[in-house]
């Protein structure tokens, strides 16, 4: 229960609670981060019921940091005041994630730890069950279900550098998709401009709360760099720190760049991210006093199981909730703090439409959509051998990354089409989870091919800039 991208959430989480703030400030910063494709109708949902939502956490036992008896609000990029609730300093999904886990022990709730569910069982269009492989025991069964919903979070592990746990590897989408839902905006992956990069350590993140609260960013010649990139500089949206960085490393020939923090008083960096200064202590950086060296890292999966405003995909009785799911909120890109807050609000939609409130009038879908066919999606020939992981995310890291282009898709297209073509029906749980990245990776990659332009997070070098005719939703599936 503890291995997921929830417990990892350091900054927090948004809601319009602090004065001056409303609904309409988040709902207005959200669109802009989204680059034109937030589903409006989702968002405007999301902000106004996201205070009520804090609400239920506090009432579940969530400790939201205080400052003179007021909850504490922080900035984050791209939100226009500080909005931003967070708790144990910098350690906010932990908090979450252990109230949350608490009560569902003490519930009567059944958990099934080590089970990975490898397909969802339909028929006539319905779903009504799982098929579930126990890895610990290594056996397989079939669970009957009335409803299911997808919960399985996002899909770092397609890429080398990631902030992602080992579980983060898209198995929702490739269930859906294989199922027959449609998966849209996967060419959006966000890349967060800051992870450590420090001796051999794995990427962990150094929360963009960081840059909110003063730290500047240096190139290699510890020059400040981001004013010239942009003029919210530090706190521009991340698609454009993580390039403005790209830039940099290129220029200057080096592979990280720094975070600097040590004009801020050390009492007020300990005490505002603990878990970051005792991380980065323990490893032998003392970020009071030193640089911090930093890359940019896969981090969110901006896209997903295409779903209705209650969480419904195509196949009836088949939900998704949280990174897993597009229900349209972040459009090309995230803002920050906002997908804690769209796990709670679409969730709880979910449970009150299967509880018996199916009489809500939401109104229809109005997003454009550019529906693509996969059935002909080409396999390679057999003589191909199977990949490992690691040459997956390489692949995926140099040909749809950060900065992409038209050749490096047309190459990744070729060499995924063989890959899937080689790989074995699966049997363990490591297989079953390569399986699942390759399908996620070869509908990213398509996506990322037929966009012409770039917008939000996805960046194309042959087309450089948004263009008004792909304002429109890639809508991937199998008919
Ligand atoms: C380092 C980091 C920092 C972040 N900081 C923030 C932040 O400050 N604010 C914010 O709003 N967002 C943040 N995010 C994003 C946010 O944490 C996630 O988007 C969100 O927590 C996703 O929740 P989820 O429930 O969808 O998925 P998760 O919390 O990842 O849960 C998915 C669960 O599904 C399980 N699972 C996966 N596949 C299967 C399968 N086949 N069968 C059975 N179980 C399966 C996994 O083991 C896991 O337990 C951050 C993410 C990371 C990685």
């Amino acid at each position: 229960m503890s291995d997921c991208n929830t417990r990892l959430a350091q900054g927090g989480i948004a809601a319009a609670i602090g004065l001056g703030d409303s609904p309409e400030k988040h709902f207005r910063d959200t669109i802009k981060a989204g680059a034109g494709l937030c589903d409006e109708v989702a968002v405007r949902i999301m902000v106004e019921e996201a205070p009520a939502r804090i609400a239920d956490l506090v009432s579940l036992g969530v400790e939201f940091d205080t400052v003179d008896g007021q909850v504490a609000l922080a900035l984050e990029a791209a939100h226009s005041m500080p909005r931003i609730l967070h708790a144990g300093g910098d350690a906010t999904g932990a908090r979450i994630e252990e109230a949350l886990s608490r009560m569902v022990l003490e519930s009567s709730i059944e958990i099934e730890e080590e089970s990975l569910a490898t397909e969802v069982v339909v028929d006539n269009g319905t779903a009504v069950g799982l098929k579930v492989l126990n890895s610990g025991s290594n056996t397989n069964k079939e669970i009957a279900a009335r409803y299911i919903i997808l919960a399985t979070g996002g899909a770092g592990r397609l890429y080398r550098l990631t902030t992602n746990p080992e579980v983060a590897t898209g198995d929702g989408v490739a269930l859906a998709f294989n199922a027959g839902a449609r998966i849209t905006d996967v060419e959006f992956f966000q890349f967060h401009p800051t992870a450590l990069c420090y001796k051999d350590e794995p990427p962990f993140l150094i929360s963009e709360a960081v840059r909110g609260e003063g730290a500047i960013l240096l190139n290699s010649h510890k020059e400040r760099f981001m004013p010239k990139y942009a003029h919210e500089a530090e706190l521009a949206p991340r698609d454009i720190v993580a390039r403005a960085i790209v830039s940099e490393m290129v220029k200057t020939g080096r592979g990280e760049v720094y975070l600097d923090m040590r004009h801020m008083a050390p009492q007020r960096t300990t005490s505002r991210f603990p878990q970051i200064s005792r991380f980065c202590l323990q490893k032998g950086l003392d970020i009071t006093r030193e640089l911090i060296p930093v890359a940019p890292a896969a981090h969110y999966m901006v896209g997903g199981v295409m779903t209705s405003y209650r969480g419904e995909t195509d196949i009836k009785n088949l939900f998704a909730a949280g990174e897993v799911a597009c229900t349209g909120v972040h459009g090309a890109n995230r803002l920050a703090s906002n997908s804690l807050m769209e796990v709670l609000v679409f969730s709880r939609r979910i449970i009150e439409h299967t509880l018996g409130n199916k009489n809500r009038q939401d109104p229809q879908m109005s997003r454009k959509l550019h529906p693509y066919s996969l059935r002909e999606l080409p396999c390679g020939k057999k003589d191909i051998i199977e990949p490992d992981i690691s040459q997956l995310q390489n692949l995926m890291w140099n040909k749809a990354g950060i900065i992409r282009s038209r050749k490096g898709l047309i190459e990744a297209r070729k060499v995924l089409a063989g890959w899937q073509g080689a790989v074995k029906r699966p049997q363990s749980r490591k297989e079953h989870e390569k399986r699942n990245l390759l399908t996620v990776a070869r509908l990213l990659v398509e996506a990322a091919f037929i966009r012409q332009e770039s917008r939000g997070a996805h960046f194309c070098l042959d087309y450089p800039e948004a263009r008004e005719e792909w304002r429109k939703h890639i809508v991937l599936s199998k008919e």
